[in-house]
């Protein structure tokens, strides 16, 4: 099997390279330029919690495309996932044989993958896998994860079992879902909680937690959320969320990190707000449902990208 992995940044190093490491034929794709130079020189440079080990890789830009492949996994952050569709589609790297997977985080992404790519090549994962990039071609890999995906359409092929072998021998703990659209608005719930508020306040989720009305701020987001779910066909259930958002608090759990928003935003890079705030806004309209608190949160966001982002 050929695979693709296009956004070779912490999550696309972290899958590949599992999946090279398994035996399989793997290109890297990437646009950012000192990220791709390094991986050519030097290969990843991996550090774990007990090593640090240099794993070769093939990486090239969506410009020096040549070939098909039977499976490309997509790993952008979710504002350039169409821009690398498009341009893998029309270089001929996606053809109707191949199977396009993608483990971003946020909501809509089968709507607009399906506007490139036929909703029957197109699968979703949702992963509990981390990953961090120290710096161009360092890949910091801590932790362990799963990975739960289903065809966008809720069919199963051969390919989906070809996907799911593929994730057992690199060891990512795949499971083929029967409800991947649920998971993945599960998940996106706590996202659209916890990103933007340890964002906009500048903590991490213990601090966020020390505020004894914390859970009223998390309510009015959630609320909203699991309201325009249901308009959308998804069941969600709110004590659920709040169950998992809480339990993220301690300090042996994800309590003293910052989310990747916050992350990415004092880093100087834009954020994935669009894709979790701002979508929930946006389908919010679609449905008829006024959805003001994910609609504060998202321009706050945006704000402080006007200061942030270079
Ligand atoms: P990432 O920022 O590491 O990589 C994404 C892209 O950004 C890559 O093309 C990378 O080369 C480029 N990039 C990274 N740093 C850059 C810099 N300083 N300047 C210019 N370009 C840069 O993103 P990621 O963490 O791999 O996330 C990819 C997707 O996976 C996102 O949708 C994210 O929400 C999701 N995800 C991430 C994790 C995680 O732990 N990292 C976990 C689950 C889901």
């Amino acid at each position: 099997m050929k695979i693709a992995v296009a956004g070779a940044g912490a999550m696309g190093g972290r899958v590949g390279t599992q999946i090279q490491q398994a035996g399989y034929d793997v290109t890297f794709i990437d646009d950012w330029k000192p990220h791709v130079e390094a991986v050519q020189k030097n290969g990843f440079e991996i550090q774990t919690e007990t090593d640090t080990y240099t794993v070769d890789a093939n990486m090239i830009t969506p410009d020096d495309v040549k070939h098909s492949y039977d499976l490309v996994i997509i790993l952008t952050k979710a504002m350039h996932s169409i821009e690398m569709l498009t341009q893998l589609k029309d270089k001929g790297a996606i053809t109707k044989d191949t199977a396009v997977l993608t483990m971003m985080n946020g909501l809509g992404h089968d709507e607009r993958f399906s506007k490139v790519v036929p909703p029957e090549q197109i699968y979703l994962a949702v992963t509990m896998w981390t990953a961090g990039l120290r710096g161009p071609g360092q890949l910091l890999l801590e932790g362990t994860g799963t990975i739960d995906f289903q065809r966008i359409d809720g069919k199963e092929s051969e390919r989906t079992h070809e996907i799911n072998k593929v994730f057992e021998d690199a060891g990512l703990n795949p499971k083929v879902s029967q409800q991947v659209m649920q998971s993945v608005w599960y998940k996106a719930a706590l996202n659209c909680v916890l990103n933007p508020l340890c964002t906009i306040l500048d903590k991490n989720l213990i601090e966020f937690a020390q505020y004894k009305a914390s859970r009223e701020m998390v309510q009015l987001v959630v609320s909203e959320i699991v309201v325009v779910a249901k308009a959308k066909g998804i069941e969600l259930d709110n004590d659920t969320i709040i169950h998992k958002i809480e339990g993220a608090y301690p300090a042996d759990k994800q309590g003293l990190h910052h989310p990747s928003m916050h992350q990415d935003l004092y880093s100087g890079r834009l954020t994935e707000v669009d894709y979790l705030n701002g979508q929930i806004e946006a389908y919010g309209e679609q449905v008829g449902i006024p959805t003001p608190t994910n609609a504060m949160l998202k321009h706050l966001v945006h704000q402080l990208e006007l200061t942030h982002v270079k």
